[in-house]
């Protein structure tokens, strides 16, 4: 194991958006990781906004974490 450099537009356990863990399910498994449930992902909701920025870093590939979904909705209000 030598100087293996993480790649963010290849690592999809990173948030798109801040670079964070995302702790994406589907990712972790994806690893070997066993993991019973849903996606965290799937009891929130995403803006159109925020998945907007995501695709035009990435065109979606990777989730985006919790903290920034979280500091989205506040930004909104509601
Ligand atoms: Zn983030």
């Amino acid at each position: 194991m030598s100087g293996r450099v993480v790649d963010l537009e290849m690592d999809r356990s990173r948030c798109v958006l801040c670079g964070g863990p995302n702790a994406c399910v589907m990712e972790r498994r994806a690893r070997g990781e066993t993991v019973d449930g849903p996606c965290w992902c799937v009891r929130r909701i995403f803006p159109e906004e925020l998945k907007a920025r995501a695709s035009e870093r990435d065109g979606g590939a990777s989730c985006i974490c919790q903290a920034c979904l979280d500091s989205a909705g506040e930004a909104r209000g509601r």
